[in-house]
């Protein structure tokens, strides 16, 4: 019995890293603590939601629709797309694994920039596929003439993460356009625009746009962040039909709730609101990047609802002192931090923090 083979899973498996979920805030005594460390929403849910996530509660005992059908009417209507043309799933990370599975074959190669969303490796080693980072500049943006040069026979995929997580910065259409129009038609770009809704800047990308002008482009996008149903897991892709079907054929059946489809198309309903509430996070936003300006940091351009401190090896240093205020941020050892824009005080406690660390450069 004991010298048995046991199973074991792909090689592969055991080079897969572990995903660092923000942590939540230490309770401390006499002391309101603030979660800043997931890029969470801090308002309750959009007007509706919690009526309409509600009424499906009592209907646990049955399978959701699984083609969800409400949520993709009302995703075909809100973008004009068709809904041949869209692919929805248990949050915009499943949407990433679907594209990997669906795509790559072992040893073939995606091309994305680190440090940038913490889920990509992770999803590319589980496809079996290999990754290839392209280190982003010194200013948290994509080295996008690095990511060409760094494009090969194998390459299968191409990941352009805009705005990067966890450094802030965005892309400009024109940038966008001019790499696009250089990556060779077989390979699949991923478009994630897990943060679209927060950009403000000059020559934005619009991803609806360009997949309408690609063949080879697929975008990604959450109810996540600004729409604040992280719990309830969904996110959506929209792409040319052949890749929306290549995504639906790989898909988990079932996989998105019942009271997530619901929540998701009335959190769609509720645009007016939902674009007040996002306006107020980039005031926020950027009342945080003038205010740590007057402190003496110059963080990069921050288009999504985080900013991004290049800390090095001060980066669990500042984790502690924010711990220490009543903020939980996201250290990444070695790199930096990245510190969510949340409740008006928690943000001036963040200013308050970063105001003691003044940075290196
Ligand atoms: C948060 C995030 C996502 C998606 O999250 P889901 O909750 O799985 O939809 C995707 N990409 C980036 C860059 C993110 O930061």
């Amino acid at each position: 019995m004991t010298d048995q083979i046991t199973p074991q899973p792909r090689e592969n498996v055991g080079n897969i890293p572990a995903y660092v979920p923000g942590k939540p805030p230490v309770p401390r005594e006499g002391l309101t603590t603030f979660k800043l460390s997931s890029n969470e929403n801090p308002y309750p849910p959009l007007p509706g939601v919690v009526e309409a996530a509600m009424s499906l509660v009592g209907q646990m005992n049955r399978y959701p629709d699984m083609g969800c059908t409400e949520l993709y009417a009302a995703l075909s209507r809100r973008f004009d797309v068709p809904v041949s043309d869209l692919s929805t799933a248990t949050g915009s990370v499943a949407l990433i694994y679907q594209i990997l599975q669906a795509y790559c074959d072992p040893g073939d190669e995606v091309v994305y920039p680190w440090r940038s969303f913490e889920a990509y490796p992770i999803a590319i080693t589980a496809a079996a596929a290999n990754s290839v980072q392209v280190p982003v500049t010194a200013t948290g943006e994509h080295d996008l003439a690095a990511m060409l040069a760094a494009i090969t026979d194998r390459t299968k995929i191409v990941i352009v993460c805009t705005p990067n997580n966890p450094t802030g910065p965005a892309l400009t259409q024109t940038a966008l356009d001019a790499f696009l129009d250089r990556v060779p038609s077989h390979i699949l770009v991923i478009l994630d625009e897990a943060y679209v809704e927060f950009v403000r800047m000059a020559d934005p990308v619009d991803g609806v746009a360009t997949y309408r002008a690609r063949r080879n482009v697929v975008v990604t996008r959450t109810f996540s962040k600004a729409y604040g149903l992280a719990n309830f897991r969904v996110g959506y892709a929209v792409a040319p039909a052949p890749i929306a079907g290549a995504l639906r054929a790989v898909s988990l059946p079932f996989g998105v709730s019942g009271v997530a489809q619901a929540a998701a198309v009335a959190s769609l309903d509720a645009e007016p609101e939902l674009l007040e509430r996002v306006d107020a996070l980039v005031a926020e936003r950027d009342r945080v990047f003038a205010g740590l300006a007057e402190v003496g940091w110059d963080v990069p351009e921050a288009q999504g609802n985080f900013v991004w401190f290049g800390l090095g090896e001060r980066s669990a240093d500042f984790a502690a002192a924010a711990d220490a205020a009543g903020i939980v941020v996201r250290p990444f050892a070695g790199e930096g931090v990245r510190a969510s824009i949340g409740e008006t005080e928690a943000n001036d406690r963040l200013i308050e923090v970063a105001s003691a660390f003044t940075p290196d450069m």
